[in-house]
């Protein structure tokens, strides 16, 4: 079935697939099934929507609205919100049951439940464990001494990321797991000691390295294979290289760029594969591992019977739609970070660890079941606006609320920007979609403006600090740099200033924002195009769009390439 999209009108295509998992994620309550109506807009702007609800890395300091003590937390202080720090949320001193609502059958089901969330302490942060030193981080759970990585866990002295697991002493990176002392790493895993390495696995010691897997003092490589010392593809001895690398001063910004060019014309050379992906059965995605019977699947592991779902690296079953997380997540559709044993989740956002039959709610966890349009409740059954009801109240009140919702043309669409408690620009929407904010505001959402001052005894401009990182005085931590793309102010911070000068860095001319900006800007869209193989012919489906430049191979013939 061709549709339109409601929102950007391009024409998408719901396949007999889409409707049978639509049917298997419908919900059943009472002895009702609520069918899910076909989706009203493309994947991306269904995506796009739920990620306006998510503000993973803009950070605030404020007050705790409990304890009066100053926090770290994702709300600005501007907002209209009332924000508890983790513990005191987590902890006895309120009742989130206190803040129940009547439903009103006379208004929109998102308009009451904004009301909602003006009213129920929300959680400061989105951490699941009591970390150590790590304040200014978000979306994560066991981190010592780590500041600005977001959607992970298991993390110690790394800086300016996102997504990871089980990593070491990294700084700024883009989906690492199990890797050490790694510098601008974007997708690597169980790497050590490489700087600017994409897409490579067990390798070491190794700078602007592409798709390499086992490989050990090698430098600008692309698709080798257990490979020592070789630098642009070709075989050197170890005298070469070492030569080679004392020339390269890695410490001096310009070396680095000219490096960093070189390396990536090199790459273009170098063929790449169609879909980046491996033990798949029956997939269609990119980024995807593990999985089966699951399409456009992207940044993927240990999917079944999936569709549409994004960064789910710990797996999902009969799951649609859904941005962030998995563990055992099931029959769950429409939602944004949620996972640990959960299923029949509609439209949720960030709920969690055994939860089930939860609809149109978030921050709710540990087991709680039958819930519509709640906020911030634990171990709780049959509530509806955070107010409790008996099982049979419940299922009757809850098949009028869906009727009414498939009156108002709210049912099985995700909760609007409009009601978002958070800013189009602070969200994650801003990283996959950028928009100005005039065209954000021009669709009726809403920006963030707040900024909090960066204090500092002076601010330079970025081409004023000298080219190597040992010549710059640690005077340099009081400083505001001027961001080289965006003109804003930022600093740095002493365990950052060590590692540059540690692993013989230049200091960065940028924003951490712009940083981050520019990892996502050079990963693959989530998005996939027909096109040839460069040397078969065979088509192929990838996430290279036809016009890049790059030489795209299916899977046989990029192995005949490597192997
Ligand atoms: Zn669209
Ligand atoms: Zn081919």
């Amino acid at each position: 079935m061709l549709k339109t999209c409601a929102q950007c009108g391009s024409a998408f295509d719901i396949t007999d697939e889409d409707l049978a998992l639509l049917d298997k994620v419908s919900p059943v309550v009472g002895d009702k099934k609520f069918a899910l109506p076909p989706p009203t807009m493309c994947f991306h702007c269904r995506l796009q929507r739920r990620l306006a609800f998510y503000n993973a890395r803009s950070l605030y300091h404020r007050k705790c609205d409990l304890t009066k003590q100053p926090i770290v937390s994702i709300y600005s202080p501007d907002k209209p919100f009332t924000v508890y720090e983790r513990r005191a949320w987590y902890g006895d001193g309120w009742d989130p049951l206190e803040y129940g609502m009547d439903f009103d059958f006379s208004r929109p089901f998102c308009d009451q439940f904004r009301a909602l969330m003006e009213t129920v302490p929300l959680l400061s942060l989105a951490v699941l464990s009591d970390n150590v030193n790590s304040e200014f981080t978000n979306d994560n759970l066991a981190l010592k001494n780590c500041y600005l990585i977001f959607d992970g866990e298991r993390a110690e002295e790394c800086l300016y990321g996102h997504t990871f697991a089980g990593i070491k002493s990294c700084l700024d990176f883009v989906v690492l797991t199990d890797c050490e002392l790694c510098y601008e790493c974007i997708h690597c895993e169980n790497c050590y000691n490489c700087k600017y390495a994409r897409y490579s696995i067990n390798c070491s010691d190794s700078w602007f390295l592409r798709d390499c897997i086992s490989c050990k003092y090698c430098f600008g490589c692309a698709n080798l294979r257990q490979r020592k010392f070789c630098i642009f593809n070709e075989q050197k001895t170890k005298e070469e290289y070492g030569a080679f690398m004392r020339q390269f001063q890695t410490s001096s910004f310009p070396a680095a760029q000219e490096m960093k060019k070189k390396s990536d014309a090199f790459s273009l050379t170098q063929p790449v594969k169609a879909v980046r992906g491996e033990q798949n059965i029956d997939v269609m995605g990119d980024n995807i591992y593990q999985s089966k019977d699951s399409s456009s699947c992207f940044d993927c592991y240990r999917m079944q019977d999936c569709q549409y779902c994004t960064d789910c690296l710990v797996g999902a079953k009969d799951c649609c739609d859904i941005h962030i997380w998995g563990d055992a997540m099931e029959l769950s559709y429409n939602c944004c970070v949620a996972g640990v044993r959960v299923r029949n989740l509609l439209s949720c956002y960030y709920v969690s660890e055994g939860c089930d039959n939860v609809f149109y709610s978030i921050y709710c966890s540990r087991q709680s079941r039958n819930l519509f349009g709640c906020i911030g409740l634990r171990h709780k059954s049959n509530c509806i606006f955070n107010k409790q009801y008996s099982n049979e109240e419940f299922e009757q009140l809850a098949q009028k609320i869906i009727e009414h919702m498939q009156r108002t043309g709210e049912w099985g669409e995700f909760f609007p920007p409009t009601i978002s408690s958070f800013g189009y620009n602070e969200t994650m929407a801003q990283t996959f979609f950028p928009l100005e904010k005039k065209e954000v505001l021009a669709r009726g959402w809403q920006w963030g403006d707040f900024e909090a001052p960066v204090e500092a005894d002076r601010t330079i401009r970025t081409s004023q600090l000298p080219d190597d990182a040992n010549d710059t005085p640690d005077d340099v931590l009081n400083w505001a740099l001027l961001c080289e793309v965006t003109g804003k102010p930022f600093k740095i911070i002493k365990q950052e200033l060590q590692f540059y000068r540690d692993h013989r860095l230049p200091l960065p001319r940028r924003h951490p924002n712009q940083r981050h900006a520019d990892r996502y800007g050079f990963k693959n869209p989530y998005r996939l195009w027909n096109r040839a193989c460069a040397h078969c012919r065979k088509p192929i489906t990838t996430s290279y769009a036809p016009e890049r430049p790059e030489k795209v191979l299916c899977e046989e013939c990029y192995l005949k390439e490597v192997y």
